[in-house]
C-alpha cells in the first residue's frame, strides 16, 4: 500500500525542516545494507529530535495503518532496519537523539538518548573514569538504540555479558505513540514483571527504543594482550577454559581465527602484518584486566601463558608491549568482517554453540560444506570464549561469488542442521531480522512461535513496527 501525500506532509510536519529526507540521492544510504545485499525503498527517512516527536510520528502511522522501521546507526546485518523493497515503510532515524543525557559515577550508571553511538557512551564514560564494556567492531557507527534493539554482543561478552546485562532502564515508545517511562536506574527493582526485558533483542519489533540507562564497570588499571599460536580449535578451547582457571573473571575477551582468515586480512588491509615468528594453523587474541600494578597482571599473565606453551595447549606466544601493539592485534581481528568483503567471501554464519562443543562444531560443518561443493572455502573467526561463530563461506578458486549463491539455501540447510543439533543456535547475536525469519519457523517450536506471536500481538495489533522482521504475523 503506498502512503499517501498527506500523511507524508503531517509526517514531515512533525520533525519539521532538516527533520527528514525525501529525495532518492539522501534516502539511498539509509535504504542499503552495509554489506551491499539489498537497497529497500521508502519515500522518508525521519530524524526526530525529541521523544514526543517520535511519539507523534508513530501515533499518526498508528492510526493511519503506516509501517515504521526504526533504524540506528544501520550497522545491523540481518536486513532489519532497511526498508522493504515496495517502499511501503517509513525510517525513523535516532541519529539527532544523541544526547548523553547523565552520567553517575558513583552509581556507576549513564543515561542517554538512543541515537548516542556506542563509542561516544564509551568515551562519556571513561571521562568519568568509568567503563562501558560492550565493544564491538562497528562501535563508531552504531547506536546505544541499535545495540538495545539487537542485544548485541561484542568482544567483552566472556567477562561482562551482552548488552541485555548493560541495562538498567529504558524508555519506549510503543507501537500506539504511548511512552513507556521504564528509565530508572535501579540495581534491584523486583516490583513486577520486568517489561524492559522485552525490549532487549526485539529489533525494532514492539517499539522505538528513545533513551536508556546503562550500566558502567569500574576502569581497569592494567591491561595485557597476547596473541597465541594454537593447533587447532580443540586446544584453542583447552586453552581458554585453562586461562579462565587460572586468571578468573580478569580474562575479558577470547576470540580465535584461522591462519587462513588472517592472510585475506594482511592482504586487503593495509600496513596489517602477522606479528607471530612462526605461523599456527590458529590463533587466539585475549586480553586480561587487572585492578593491581601493571607488572604485577605481567607476572600473572606470563606465568600462565608459559605453563600453557608447557603442557602444549599453545604453539607460540606474542605479548603486546605498547598500546600501539594492543591496538595492531584488535585491528586483525576487528578487519576480519571489512577484508572479507573486500576478498567477495560470499556469506556468513551467526551460530552459537556450547563452547565445548565449538571443535565438533567446525569439523562436522567443514566436512559436510566441503563435502557438498569440492574446493569451497570456510573461514571461521569469533567469539569463542562466548560460543559464537562467524563462519564465512568462500566459492573454490575459480567459482564466482555470484554461482555460489546459488548454493546458499543448500548450505545453509547443512550449517544451520548441525549447529541445532549441536544445541546451538542460527543467530547468535546479529540477530534475525528479515533474513532469517523464515529460518527460525523451522527450528523454533510451535508453542515459542505462539508466545512469540502473543507478544506481538498484545503490543502491535495492527503490526505497524518494523514488519516481517523476526515474524510475520
Ligand atoms: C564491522 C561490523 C562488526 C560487527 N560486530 C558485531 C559484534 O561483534 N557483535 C554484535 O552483536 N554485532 C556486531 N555487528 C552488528 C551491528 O553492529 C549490531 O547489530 C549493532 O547493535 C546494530 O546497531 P545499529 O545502531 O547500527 O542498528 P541498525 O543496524 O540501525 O538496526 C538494527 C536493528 O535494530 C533496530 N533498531 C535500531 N535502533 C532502534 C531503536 N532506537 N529502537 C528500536 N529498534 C531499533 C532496527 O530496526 C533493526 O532491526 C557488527 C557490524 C559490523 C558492520
Amino acid at each position: 500500500m503506498t502512503i499517501s501525500t498527506e500523511n507524508i506532509e503531517a509526517l514531515k510536519n512533525i520533525v519539521g525542516e532538516n527533520g527528514f529526507h525525501e529525495t532518492e540521492k539522501d534516502i539511498a544510504p539509509h535504504a542499503a545494507d552495509w554489506r551491499g545485499r539489498k537497497n529497500g525503498k521508502t519515500p522518508l527517512v525521519l530524524f526526530p529530535k525529541s521523544t514526543e516527536q517520535v511519539s507523534d510520528i508513530v501515533r499518526t502511522a498508528y492510526e493511519n495503518n503506516i509501517k515504521l522501521v526504526p533504524q540506528g546507526g544501520n550497522t545491523g546485518l540481518v536486513l532489519g532496519g532497511i526498508p522493504s523493497d515496495i517502499g511501503d515503510e517509513i525510517i525513523i532515524n535516532l541519529s539527532k537523539m544523541n544526547k548523553i543525557i547523565d552520567v553517575d559515577a558513583e552509581s556507576y550508571t549513564l543515561t542517554c538518548e538512543a541515537g548516542a553511538i556506542l563509542q561516544q557512551v564509551q568515551e562519556a564514560a571513561l571521562e568519568n573514569n568509568r567503563l562501558f564494556p560492550l565493544s564491538l567492531a562497528a562501535e563508531g557507527s552504531c547506536q546505544v538504540g541499535g545495540n538495545i534493539a539487537t542485544n548485541a554482543g561484542g568482544i567483552h561478552v566472556l567477562r561482562y555479558g551482552n548488552m541485555r546485562e548493560q541495562l538498567l532502564g529504558l524508555e519506549v515508545v510503543l507501537p500506539n505513540g504511548d511512552v513507556w517511562d521504564g528509565l530508572k536506574a535501579l540495581r534491584k527493582d523486583n516490583s513486577g514483571y520486568d517489561l524492559k526485558q522485552m525490549f532487549i533483542g526485539a529489533e525494532g519489533t514492539l517499539g522505538v527504543v528513545t533513551k536508556a540507562t546503562l550500566k558502567l564497570v569500574p576502569k581497569p588499571t592494567s591491561i595485557e594482550t597476547a596473541m597465541i599460536g594454537v593447533a587447532s580449535p580443540d586446544d584453542a578451547i583447552s586453552l581458554l577454559a585453562h586461562l579462565r582457571a587460572s586468571l578468573g573473571d580478569g580474562l575479558v575477551a577470547f576470540e580465535i581465527f584461522p591462519h587462513t582468515g588472517l592472510e585475506i586480512v594482511i592482504k586487503n588491509i593495509a600496513n596489517s602484518r602477522n606479528p607471530m615468528e612462526k605461523p599456527s594453523k590458529w590463533y587466539a587474541i585475549c586480553e586480561l584486566w587487572g585492578f593491581e600494578a601493571q607488572e604485577k597482571l605481567n607476572d600473572r599473565f606470563t606465568q600462565t601463558l608459559m605453563t600453557s606453551c608447557e603442557n602444549g595447549l599453545a604453539e607460540d606466544v606474542v605479548l603486546a608491549t605498547s598500546e600501539g601493539q594492543r591496538k595492531d592485534f584488535w585491528s586483525l581481528r576487528e578487519n576480519f568482517a571489512p577484508a572479507l568483503k573486500m576478498a567477495g567471501a560470499g556469506f556468513a554464519f551467526d551460530i552459537s554453540v556450547p563452547i565445548s562443543k565449538i571443535s565438533d562444531f567446525l569439523s562436522e560443518a567443514d566436512a559436510a560444506v566441503k563435502g557438498h561443493i569440492e574446493g569451497i572455502k570456510t573461514i571461521p573467526f569469533g567469539h569463542a570464549g562466548d560460543g559464537n561463530l562467524h563462519y564465512n563461506i568462500a566459492p573454490p578458486d575459480g567459482m564466482s561469488t555470484a554461482k555460489l549463491l546459488e548454493y546458499r539455501e543448500e548450505i545453509v540447510r547443512i550449517v544451520h542442521d548441525i549447529a541445532i543439533k549441536l544445541e546451538g543456535s542460527i543467530a547468535a547475536e546479529h540477530g534475525v531480522g528479515t533474513q532469517k525469519a523464515g529460518e527460525i519457523l523451522r527450528y523454533k517450536s510451535k508453542s515459542e512461535m505462539a508466545l512469540f506471536k502473543a507478544v506481538k500481538n498484545s503490543l502491535d495489533p495492527k503490526g505497524i513496527m518494523n514488519p516481517g522482521r523476526i515474524i510475520s504475523l
